[in-house]
């Protein structure tokens, strides 16, 4: 049986030609062919985080990246800014790498506060802040620049971002906004196969990460950036996973950023619209609602897991039941990635053909 298409918010449907593209010839990663190929990726994906620094490519999930950013650079304390299941982990992370943490902890759904990071930051003792931007299991966006206004206020402490979901669905620029490291893996708002992540450093976090003595080797912040000067990775890396993201890369730059964000925003509006339609109410508050994927709260009359088993069965569309501790209790729709207005028609046509058969 062939496998519903995914309209969960990752890993994402993903298109024929990114396959294509991954079925690239087998070179050797130490030598010219692998840095012609690393380095032709670099302008593109410098214009996606909007940086012109290097970015660095590892051969992991996100979470290879967002557990080195706890081993790279927290020296005193992190400050883990906790809103749902991705961002509150985060926390346990840093704990299990032996680092000293300390959380603002929000109700699921709600943002991170700007002011209240202020306020936990003038306790003092931190050198370290992580914030996931969309947070994925909550359909929540964070004031990004807000907070990083915020942390930039004091003196020696790095942001870490996470943009898993957000990076190249709206528009992000590394450099203006002064955070310390980016990071993301490609398989939700890239759209390309899980198993490889990016991610981009500052000058002081290379700085930090140089004077932290156990900082490890695999996900080791000097390592990538050593190694990029000779447009290398540290490691053999994913090698097909590159061959892919050159081609996401280009076709975004194909569409262009800007209509790309549009088509994210207008997506993403319909499925909004959709969801009012059925008096169905998004998780998070207005004005703080994820651009990449829609988190509705199951109504008490809905069979949700039905819905979803059968929209599946009858359409081969798969959306998602809800993560973590709301599972069952919310439903979460992707408009991440390759989706066209069509493509989302499609999917709520079928979303619509079954409801009524599941609402008591
Ligand atoms: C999916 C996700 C992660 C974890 O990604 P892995 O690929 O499982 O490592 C982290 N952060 C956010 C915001 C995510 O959506």
């Amino acid at each position: 049986m062939s496998k519903p298409k995914l309209f969960i918010p990752g890993p994402v449907d993903v298109a024929p030609e990114t396959y294509a593209a991954m079925a690239g010839p087998a070179i050797g990663h130490r030598g010219k062919d692998f840095e012609e190929l690393y380095s032709s990726i670099q302008p593109g994906i410098r214009q996606v985080v909007g940086t012109i620094r290097p970015v660095f490519f590892s051969t992991s999930s996100a979470w290879g990246v967002m557990e080195g950013c706890i081993r790279n650079l927290v020296k005193k304390k992190v400050l883990n800014l906790c809103c749902g299941a991705f961002s509150d982990k985060w926390y346990g992370v840093a704990q299990s790498c032996g680092k000293e943490a300390d959380k603002i902890q929000v109700e699921w759904g709600q943002p991170i506060a700007p002011e209240a990071v202020r306020k936990k930051l003038s306790e003092g003792g931190f050198d370290t802040v992580t914030l996931v931007h969309n947070e994925t299991s909550t359909g929540t966006l964070n004031p990004l620049k807000e907070i990083a206004d915020v942390v930039k206020s004091f003196d020696d402490i790095l942001l870490v971002v996470d943009t898993v979901s957000s990076l190249s669905a709206m528009p992000i620029n590394f450099d203006e906004l002064g955070i310390d490291v980016l990071l993301a893996g490609v398989q939700k708002a890239i759209a390309l196969p899980p198993g490889l992540a990016v991610f981009v450093t500052s000058d002081a976090a290379l700085e930090r990460a140089a004077s932290v003595e156990d900082r490890g080797y695999y996900f080791d912040f000097c390592e990538f950036s050593k190694n990029d000067a000779k447009d290398n990775t540290p490691s053999t890396p994913a090698i097909p996973h590159l061959y892919a993201l050159r081609e996401r890369v280009d076709t975004m730059l194909t569409e262009g950023l800007g209509s790309r964000f549009d088509r994210h925003k207008a997506n993403n509006a319909m499925v909004h619209l959709w969801g009012k339609r059925h008096g169905f109410e998004l998780l998070p508050p207005k004005g703080f609602r994820s651009l990449s994927l829609s988190c509705f709260v199951t109504p008490e009359n809905l069979d949700q897991a039905g819905w979803i088993r059968s929209v599946i069965s009858n359409h081969g569309f798969a959306i998602n039941g809800g993560y973590g501790k709301i599972k069952g209790k919310t439903f979460r729709i992707s408009n991440m990635g390759n989706e066209t207005s069509e493509t989302m028609q499609e999917l709520l046509d079928a979303l619509d053909v079954e409801l009524p058969k599941f609402l008591s």
